[in-house]
């Protein structure tokens, strides 16, 4: 009986429409770059420094990826280095920028991805450098005064702000804040994991010295990313090997994840009117549902925010709290937890405790994150699921 019980459920969760709402997690690949990927791993496996035929078509592909990544942001090719995610990205540049570069302070926030917090505090406390966290305002975003007051100090500075919060979506202004760096002659490099390929990113228009990216958060790889530097930056390689990347990062270069996100990338710049249109829309749907439903839910950022995120709270009461994830799983819905509570995990979102009240913090936050393939009918079973709690 209870074998039959267990072999129901599994039957029933195979069978029932899943819902994915954790896009700011990591996407879907999309088939024209798993296409491109196949194709890559069974064709074209020379190495791109062999100097034969073989070679030479590996470096052709992997040359043509650079520059179609390049024209994208509106940069040269030699600026885009290859790495294999984001995380790899930013510890590169802000090491290099404190050990070659000699940047003696770094200025960030609270609420950064951790590729960015951990990779900074190992830094000061290996080179002993000076670390200032800028003021966030309670909608989560960025406090300019405040950067501008941290900005009077003398000192050799690299500033390190998010473009779009991975938790709860909050854009940070890179016209402006790039031309405050600038204009205090200090180094700007900006995590843009979440916004690469779901905005237009201009580097020609913006001052800013860094950014990095990552493939599997724009329907590409995982494994993959680039860092964006700016011509004649001094930064020296994260590790020695070979002369790949024009030495600064060693290690044969993954050609089809390479290639991948590359294609990934162009796909999302060709949709990006109508996705961000379609996306946008469910994002406001959503929104509208839960006021109906959940008159008392409250947004954690702001509603201007990404239009890819949607961090809400619940209001839910605190015994509730613990089942919300699980019970929305079995359900077949993925979500992110907003706060902690939820996952069982022992420390709350370091970015929602920024922001909240202790009492805000104890309750449900949920981060919501769409992608194009997202449908009303996903938005309809996740507010029915959040209903049956
Ligand atoms: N930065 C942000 C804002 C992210 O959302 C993520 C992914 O979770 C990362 C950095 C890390 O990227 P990767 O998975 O490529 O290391």
């Amino acid at each position: 009986m209870i074998l039959e019980n267990t072999q129901l459920i599994f039957h029933n969760f195979a069978t029932m429409k899943k819902v994915y709402l954790d896009n700011a997690s990591t996407t879907a690949i999309r088939p024209e770059v798993i296409t491109e990927m196949t194709k890559i791993l069974s064709e074209d496996y020379g190495n791109p420094s062999s100097t034969h035929s073989f070679g030479r078509n590996a470096k052709s592909i992997l040359e043509l990826s650079r520059k179609s990544i390049a024209k994208h942001l509106n940069v040269s090719a030699q600026e885009i280095i290859f790495t294999s995610c984001g995380t790899e990205a930013t510890n590169w540049i802000l090491r290099s920028a404190v050990k070659d570069l000699k940047v003696k302070r770094i200025i960030t926030s609270k609420i950064e991805h951790h590729a960015v917090l951990y990779t900074v505090l190992a830094l000061q406390k290996e080179y002993d450098i000076q670390v200032d966290y800028v003021a966030v305002r309670p909608n989560g975003e960025i406090d300019i005064t405040h950067l501008v007051e941290l900005l009077s100090q003398e000192k050799k500075t690299l500033v390190s702000l998010m473009h779009v919060n991975n938790e709860i979506g909050t854009v940070l202004n890179l016209d402006r804040i790039s031309t405050i760096c600038q204009e205090h002659n200090v180094l700007f490099h900006s995590d843009t994991v979440q916004s690469i390929g779901k905005t237009v990113i201009d580097l020609q228009k913006l001052p800013i010295d860094f950014i990095v990216a990552s493939a599997h958060k724009f329907h590409g790889p995982k494994g993959v990313g680039f860092a964006f530097v700016r011509k004649n930056s001094g930064l020296q390689p994260l590790f020695y090997g070979g002369e790949q990347e024009k030495g600064l990062r060693a290690g044969t270069e993954a050609l089809h994840q390479i290639a991948g996100m590359a294609k990934a990338l162009s796909l999302s710049y060709a949709n990006l009117e109508a996705e961000k249109n379609s996306i946008t829309e469910l994002r406001t749907y959503l929104i509208n549902q839960l006021k109906i439903e959940f008159p008392e839910f409250k947004i954690n950022g702001s509603s201007e925010g990404f239009y890819t995120v949607l961090n809400v709270l619940l209001p839910f009461s605190e015994d509730k709290t613990a089942m919300i994830l699980f019970h929305l799983d079995m359900k077949g819905i993925a979500v992110s937890r907003g706060s902690a509570c939820q996952s069982g995990s022992v420390k709350p979102s370091h970015v929602l405790a920024e922001m909240l009240s202790n009492e805000d913090l104890k309750k449900p936050s949920l981060r919501i994150s769409f992608s194009h393939e997202n449908t009303k009918e996903d938005i309809d079973l996740l507010i029915q699921a959040l209903k049956s709690i």
